[in-house]
């Protein structure tokens, strides 16, 4: 009896010890599976320091990035990507934005920041497919006045405007004074007038049915922008007659591929008249009946804002003027924010005193050996007038002794 019982405990104690291994071993197992998911955890008011930790812990790879941002305290997190909960694998990367308070004013001082200087508003027709040799005139003109611009000219324009530090922004934020670009940065507002075909040319369908975009045409070249320079905001205004892009095949379906694409269409009359030589209610048609015809395809996603033909009238004070800006056809009624005219400046910033949203100047886009406003004359004298930008679109930051001259405003006005 004895024995047996010594026996029966080993066997005990063996299947004991044995299972117990077992147990650790697939306990081990779950724990520490070759490729464990890390599920991003919410980063949001972290410092630094924490995320570095974090990051070493999950072994992922941590790129910081610095920004000045007033609103979220030195030293900790703004934004991050992916986004929290997203699944992760070892030494994958996570991009974290850390704030580095508010701008301090000799930042201001060192990128000569003044939202009070001035903005091109670039003004466009045709983009010829073509290069600049082949013209006979002068630069990128494909014309004697250089209303249309070589394809290669345009693309050079393009470089140029990035290069010397220009962004981007859509002519209605211009108008509301909504200005976000970057710190140091400058904007530019890009303008088409006459609905012309070689703005937005449809090849034909892409198996999908998308529109095939001749990629020389101004759209075309402005979409090649968006993946060579992502910090570009490449956006425009076309402005349209009656004819819209003179594809009838394709018209209603290029004014949605525009708006939603982050580009504006506005208003350039019906027939392309001289206010000064038609009637008062020619004048409410002219205008009206392309509101109108925006209304029906694209409504409430065109911009009011009217491309005066031939920049005519030359005075608001003109009989005509009133009826831009706003009347009624058979019970339709229409309200224009802006006016652009043509030519030859850049204009004023939009929290200027000066600031007159209803008889916008534009600078053509032209060459002409740097004289007469073409484009390097207008560029070279905005080296010391341009806007430059805090980077901030809620405050407006000025040198001390301009504050006098920014206009009755909701944001907060410093001066540096
Ligand atoms: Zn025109």
């Amino acid at each position: 009896m004895k024995v047996r019982k010594v026996k029966w405990n080993r066997i005990f104690l063996t299947g004991g010890v044995f299972l117990v291994l077992l147990l650790g071993i697939l306990f081990l197992v779950t724990l520490f599976p070759k490729e464990r998911a890390i599920t991003l955890k919410d980063l949001t008011g972290m410092t630094k320091s924490e995320v570095e930790e974090y990051g070493k812990i999950e072994g992922l790879q941590i790129t910081f990035i610095e920004s000045y941002d007033k609103t979220v305290e030195k030293d900790k997190v703004i934004s991050y990507t992916p986004s929290m909960d997203s699944k992760l694998r070892k030494g994958d990367t996570v991009t974290v934005t850390i704030s580095l308070g508010e701008v301090p004013k000799e930042v201001y001082a060192k990128n000569n920041v003044n939202e009070l200087g001035k903005v091109p508003i670039m003004m466009y027709h045709g983009i010829i497919d073509m290069a600049s040799n082949e013209t006979k005139y002068t630069g990128g003109n494909v014309d004697k006045d250089g209303y249309n611009r070589t394809a290669e000219a345009f693309r050079e324009d393009l470089e140029f405007y990035y290069q010397s530090g220009y962004r981007m922004v859509r002519l209605i934020d211009y108008v509301h004074g909504n200005i976000d670009v970057p710190l140091g940065k400058s904007p530019i507002v890009l303008t088409f007038d006459d609905g012309r075909d070689d703005n937005f040319k449809v090849l034909g369908r892409n198996e999908d049915g998308s529109l095939q975009i001749d990629p020389n045409c101004a759209v075309g070249i402005l979409e090649e922008l968006k993946e060579k320079y992502p910090d570009f905001q490449v956006t425009a205004t076309f402005f349209v007659n009656s004819g819209l892009f003179q594809q009838k095949e394709y018209n209603e379906e290029i004014l949605k591929w525009l708006v939603d694409h982050g580009y504006d269409v506005g208003n350039h009359t019906t027939t392309h008249p001289d206010f000064t030589k038609i009637s008062e209610s020619e004048a409410t048609t002219a205008v009206g009946k392309v509101y109108q015809q925006l209304d029906a395809i694209i409504p409430g996603k065109y911009v009011p804002i009217v491309a005066l033909p031939y920049g005519s009238p030359y005075k608001k004070s003109h009989v005509n003027f009133s009826h831009i800006m706003h009347g009624e056809i058979d019970g339709y009624t229409y309200q224009t924010e802006a006016a652009l005219r043509v030519g030859w400046d850049s204009e004023v910033s939009p929290f200027s005193k000066n600031f007159d949203p209803t008889f916008l100047k534009r600078v053509r886009a032209y060459d002409n050996d740097g004289e007469e406003f073409d484009i390097a004359m207008v560029f070279t004298s905005l080296e010391k007038t341009r806007y430059i930008s805090d980077g901030d679109p809620d405050t407006i930051v000025v040198p001390e002794g301009m504050e006098d001259s920014v206009k009755d405003t909701t944001l907060e006005v410093i001066t540096y």
